[in-house]
């Protein structure tokens, strides 16, 4: 295992809003991922480098190990499964709800309902814990078209203020999950850098004043 500190994160929200808790643990980047093309970006602590990467990547590299530590949203660990992974601390930002939604006033259809989302897990959970038969239609984006075209009775998708839905002719109807983002470990990394991931954990722990699981 090498001894650098490697921590994955993506590009815009999440890596603003964890940019000053990096702060409080002592950690800067040394350039913008938002104006730079690189994609490992060296830190003012010459052990710890970031690597940045898609959102829903970022489990699966740390399950790995090839980032050490992570900041993942719920939304993106409960469509992973969290396996391979410590999530310690829950540092409250990026909040958002995680929630089925379709058109106001449509009823769900008699016989097997179908539900387009890109979280096929988390969906397919949802409703099978609630013994309702549906279809699941995986999607990558836009997924606010589908029950407008006929391609799907219901969607799951992140809702915030809800305009997204509403511009486009939909209503949130279930809650699945509160949604916020997390710092991931490898559980390997947890062992063998124990001291400097537990210093991180404390830093950052302080920073969003919540206490470490
Ligand atoms: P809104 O129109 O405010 O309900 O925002 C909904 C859209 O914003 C969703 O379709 C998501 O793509 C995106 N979004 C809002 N908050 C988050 C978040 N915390 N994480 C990821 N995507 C988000």
């Amino acid at each position: 295992m090498s001894d650098t500190l490697t921590i994955a994160l993506s590009k815009g929200r999440i890596f603003q809003e964890t940019l000053p808790l990096l702060a409080a643990a002592g950690i800067r980047p040394l350039e913008d991922p938002e104006t730079s093309r690189k994609l490992i970006l060296d830190t003012d602590r010459p052990d710890v480098k970031l690597v940045i990467i898609r959102a829903t990547d970022v489990p699966t590299y740390v399950q790995y190990g090839a980032a050490d530590l992570g900041v993942a949203g719920k939304d993106v660990l409960m469509e992973h499964g969290g396996e391979g992974l410590y999530e310690p601390l829950d540092l409250g930002i990026a909040r958002c709800r995680l929630m089925t939604a379709g058109r106001p006033g449509v009823p769900e259809p008699r016989g097997r309902m179908r539900v387009a989302t890109k979280f096929a897990n988390v969906a397919r959970r949802f409703y099978a814990q609630q013994g309702r038969q549906v279809e699941i239609i995986k999607l990558y984006g836009s997924m606010e078209l589908a029950p407008l075209v006929g391609l799907a009775d219901r969607i799951v998708d992140i809702v915030d203020t809800g305009k997204t839905l509403r511009a486009n002719g939909l209503e949130p109807l279930e809650l699945i999950a509160d949604i916020s983002s997390r710092l991931v470990v490898n559980r390997a990394a947890m062992k063998m850098k124990h001291a400097r991931v537990r210093a991180i954990l404390e830093h950052m722990a302080a920073a969003t004043g919540r206490a470490v699981a």
